[in-house]
């Protein structure tokens, strides 16, 4: 069966780029029936982080990107982490150089450079050029007498490597432009070129799906994997498809210093699972219509590997933001509460309830009530803090934060001329809350038309701007009637005063 793997270097924030191949690795072994293997190449200690490691594991379960085999999850192959397999690659490096499939390298850093230097002037390929590829065993005992240190290098065949890649069709490399290179480093220990071809072949890995960044060192690779078909090692060399680069503005590569290029720019701004990982999927592919909204398991029933585009993907924030808002549109009143509820809470809004509910019984209603009046208007989750913050605020000592109107807005929008309007609503509003006249959106609505637009004859905007500010804080709230009826008589009475003292 189909077996792909993920193996992110656990170094910094992870990368959009990183998470799209997470999510077409996932979508391609879900396709085709098979396995997911998670596996961290964390070798290089100075350059790995816990809480990047950390950060990789919780960014692929928000996306519901579960994987079958890995870190927390087990699986016949492990350990999954390399930084544990060191003598996994210890032992297939001495078989290697058994076989002659490696051999070690004596050249210094000093001689590497000349030899390069001269190949720039006489304009060769400046590659490594095989000199200790056919050491005697007397040269060998020479360089160590001399007290040489060497790296081990593999052999690569004299011949074109070529692949049919599953992107970007056939490609081949001359023997010349592929040079012998490193498995070892001088002091024994494992680099890349070693540790990952040799984990795909012992995990039984089929198809290997990652960024074009890689694609130089697939020629590399490919006659390694041969070799450790030939040692017994693995049954198969995989398939190889690289993956369109992830451009940002410009025509640029999507730059590590771009915020919305760290993942976790998402999570945290109040994206959702669901508008992310569809807008990432369209990064280098498609459903094949034009239908750009679709879930995980649409996204898994079409993504046969075919329609993966060769040409770079261009990130637009603006389109992401576009898609997320759909998502978020289509939720159920509900989960979109919930979902809500952690940015209120981000922001100290929310007193708490019990069992480490975010929110207490009365604040959880009025979340859920206040919801589908801001659901049509926002494009991420944290956007409804600002427009909903005004009914978690208090006007004593109720809340935790203080009822705040926005300083720009107030010097704008309230001032002396607005106070005939405010105080015309302050008393019609003040007759409501009564068994004949109940404080509700058609009343309100009935009564403050009836006072500012017929009584003072102003235009809505004149009429209703002064009080949704005085009441929400803001000029961009939700619809008006609904907010003063989720907020109460009294507090919305509290706020009028207020803004007219
Ligand atoms: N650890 C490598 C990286 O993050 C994996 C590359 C690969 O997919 O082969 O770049």
């Amino acid at each position: 069966g189909v077996r792909v793997r993920f193996p992110p270097s656990p170094t910094g924030d992870p990368h959009v780029g990183l998470i799209r191949s997470a999510l077409f690795n996932y979508a391609f072994a879900k396709h085709y029936g098979g396995k997911l293997v998670l596996r961290i190449e964390d070798t290089d200690a100075a350059r790995n982080t816990e809480e990047s490691y950390q950060a990789i594991l919780q960014t692929l379960r928000w996306m519901g990107l579960e994987w079958d085999e890995g870190p927390e999850v087990g699986g016949e192959h492990g350990p999954y982490r390399q930084s544990e397999r060191g003598e996994i690659y210890q032992d297939m490096a001495a078989r290697l150089r058994e076989s002659g499939f490696a051999y070690p390298c004596y050249c210094t850093a000093e001689e590497l450079e000349a030899a390069r230097e001269l190949a720039r002037q006489e304009k060769r390929n400046p590659g490594y050029e095989g000199t200790c590829r056919n050491l005697t065993p007397e040269q060998i005992a020479a360089y160590e007498a001399e007290g040489r240190t060497h790296v081990l290098r593999f052999r690569l065949p004299d011949r074109q490597i070529a692949w049919n890649d599953l992107v970007r069709g056939e490609i081949a490399f001359e023997a010349e432009n592929v040079p012998d290179y490193p498995l070892l480093r001088a002091d024994g220990s494992p680099l890349y070129a070693l540790t990952n071809p040799v984990d795909d072949a012992l995990m039984g890995i089929t198809h290997v799906l990652r960024g074009e960044d890689l694609l130089p060192s697939t020629p590399r690779q490919i006659p390694l994997h041969e070799a450790l078909v030939e040692l017994g090692v693995s049954k198969q060399v995989p398939e190889f498809g690289h993956l369109p680069f992830v451009m940002g503005e410009g025509n640029k590569k999507l730059s590590k210093r771009d915020p919305q290029a760290s993942f976790s720019y998402y999570p945290r701004t109040g994206y959702l699972p669901e508008g992310v990982l569809n807008y990432l999927a369209l990064l280098g592919w498609s459903l094949g219509n034009d239908e750009e909204i679709f879930g995980k398991q649409e996204l898994v029933a079409g993504f046969d590997g075919t329609r993966i585009n060769s040409s770079p993907a261009r990130f637009d924030l603006k389109k992401c933001e576009a898609i997320n808002a759909v998502h978020l549109r289509r939720l159920e009143t509900e989960d979109l509460a919930k979902r809500i509820l952690p940015f209120l809470d981000r922001e100290g809004l929310l007193l708490g309830g019990e069992d480490g509910h975010l929110a207490d019984e009365g604040e959880w209603r009025t979340l859920l009530a206040a919801t589908p009046l801001v659901q049509e208007r926002m494009t991420v989750l944290s956007e409804a803090v600002p427009m909903l913050g005004f009914l978690f605020t208090g006007d004593g000592t109720d809340r935790r934060h203080a009822f705040q109107v926005n300083e720009a807005d107030a010097e704008k929008v309230l001032t002396a001329d607005a106070w005939p309007a405010l105080a015309a609503a302050t008393a019609a509003l003040s007759a409501l809350g009564t068994e004949e006249s109940p404080w509700t959106v058609q009343a309100i609505d009935d009564a403050l038309r009836a006072a500012l637009i017929e009584g003072l004859g102003l235009k809505p905007k004149n009429a209703f701007t002064p009080v949704r500010v005085a009441v929400t804080g803001r000029r961009v709230s939700p619809p008006l009637f609904e907010s003063l009826e989720l907020l109460g008589r009294d507090r919305a009475l509290a706020r009028l005063n207020a803004a007219t003292t």
